[in-house]
């Protein structure tokens, strides 16, 4: 059996060498465009690779994907995070867990997931065809003709396995497109908030431990730490909120408000009783030497100064409309965003082949029998954490079955 895979970035990579395992006497090929395989592994994780999660449990896993998280339940109970590690482990590349629960090879270099992936190519016999861009897909009764850029003849093969990544422009799926696939527009996801005209931006650095960030106007909701930065907030709270509203911030054009409730309580009760509390207990102390909430104390005084008060103001002469305001501040504390920035650890494009073509017990287009799909071409994304990668691992592997 001839076996092509078109890509040669994590997915492709994994599908290869999966597929090989699985068919033994297969030829299997892997097709690059450029001259550099595995250059997203190699940048990814700021250089170390966060090549997957320390998560087990699959319904927890699932929802870390704004996109693609229902169909990947099932997928993932085939090849989970459990199996990754296995699967690395087995290779001689031992894996370790941050407190954050992001996994990283234990050399800290993601040098050591390409040396794995090459030596298996080398072991396993798999070439790997630098400078082959597949621009046209032509299935036939029996097999499945490749075209080449730059080559006028078609090469047959009898399954093809396509993990080209994900690309900003609708026009970079045109060629599946044009097999009758369902093309979802491709849009940034992961990114971080600009807020050009918000005074915050002065705390660059400070971390809030624990907020819930919403979108006024719609449902979407996250929460986790939030970290200010010179043009506005990054940090898991908001590039969640970036990955789980992808679309919908695209269709405000990047501009909208962000409501931060600084408390991490949905019931706003509570931290007016926590404000009652303190008015009680210590009246005669000034606002900035009693917190409601903990955090850093220059965000503390950024909020007392933002809710109205200056910094001799007594608790005891807030009074009603007063601890209203503070309320207000610490639980819908209101900002406007203004574009936004790339994500430098990990970003990724929503959008790709609609996932209802595909079938996800194998993978294989719906529309072309013996064709399959695995990684970031597919509309698949997760959130920061290692997620991304696992999505490539566990649809590569179920793609290299070629069932
Ligand atoms: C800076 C950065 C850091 C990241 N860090 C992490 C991280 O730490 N953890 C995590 O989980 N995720 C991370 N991600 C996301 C992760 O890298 C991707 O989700 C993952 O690489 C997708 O793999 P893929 O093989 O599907 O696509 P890609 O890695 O994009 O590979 C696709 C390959 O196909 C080739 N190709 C495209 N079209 C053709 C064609 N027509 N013919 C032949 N070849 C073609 C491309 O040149 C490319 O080499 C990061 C992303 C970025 C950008």
């Amino acid at each position: 059996m001839k076996i092509a895979v078109i890509g040669g970035g994590a997915a492709g990579f994994f599908a290869a060498i999966n597929a090989k395992l699985f068919h033994y006497s297969s030829e299997v090929t892997i097709f690059e465009k450029t001259t550099k395989i595995l250059s997203k592994v190699k940048i990814s994780g700021g250089g170390r690779c966060n090549v997957t999660n320390g998560c087990e449990d699959i319904k927890t896993l699932s929802a870390a994907y704004p996109r693609g998280g229902r169909q990947l339940k099932k997928a993932l109970g085939t090849f989970s995070t459990t199996q990754t590690k296995a699967w690395f482990a087995k290779r001689e590349v031992p894996l370790y867990t941050q407190d954050d629960g992001r996994v990283f090879p234990v050399s800290d270099d993601s040098q050591t997931i390409i040396d794995c992936f090459l030596s298996q190519c080398k072991e396993l016999n798999i070439p790997i065809k630098l400078k082959h861009q597949v621009i046209k897909i032509t299935p036939q009764a029996e097999k499945i003709a490749l075209r080449f850029k730059d080559n006028k003849e078609d090469n047959f093969y009898d399954k093809v396995i396509i993990a080209t990544g994900g690309s900003p422009k609708a026009e970079g799926f045109q060629w599946i497109k044009n097999l009758g696939h369902q093309i979802i527009s491709p849009v940034p996801s992961l990114f971080t908030f600009n807020m050009p005209k918000e005074h915050i931006t002065k705390l660059m650095g400070v971390v809030a431990t624990q907020v819930i960030a919403t979108i006024p106007g719609t449902k979407l909701k996250s929460n986790g730490p939030l970290l200010i930065t010179h043009w506005g907030m990054s940090g898991p709270a908001i590039l969640k909120l970036s990955a789980f509203g992808a679309r919908v911030l695209h269709d405000y054009n990047y501009n909208f408000q962000v409501c931060i409730n600084w408390s991490n309580e949905i019931n706003e009760a509570f931290t007016r009783e926590k404000i009652k509390q303190i008015v009680d207990r210590s009246p005669q102390k000034i606002l900035p030497n009693q917190k409601v909430i903990a955090m850093p104390e220059r965000l503390w005084t950024y909020l007392i100064h933002r809710s109205g008060f200056n910094k001799d103001k007594k608790w005891s002469e807030l009074g009603k409309k007063g601890i209203n305001k503070l309320v207000s501040v610490l639980t819908h504390d209101i900002y406007e965003v203004k574009g936004k920035t790339t994500f430098k650890e990990e970003f990724v494009t929503s959008g790709g082949i609609d996932l209802g073509d595909v079938n996800f017990k194998t993978m294989e287009s719906k529309i072309i029998p013996n064709l399959y799909f695995a990684g970031e071409v597919m509309n698949i994304d997760g959130i920061t954490g290692g997620y991304n990668f696992q999505a490539a691992w566990t649809t590569a592997y179920i793609a290299a079955k070629l069932q």
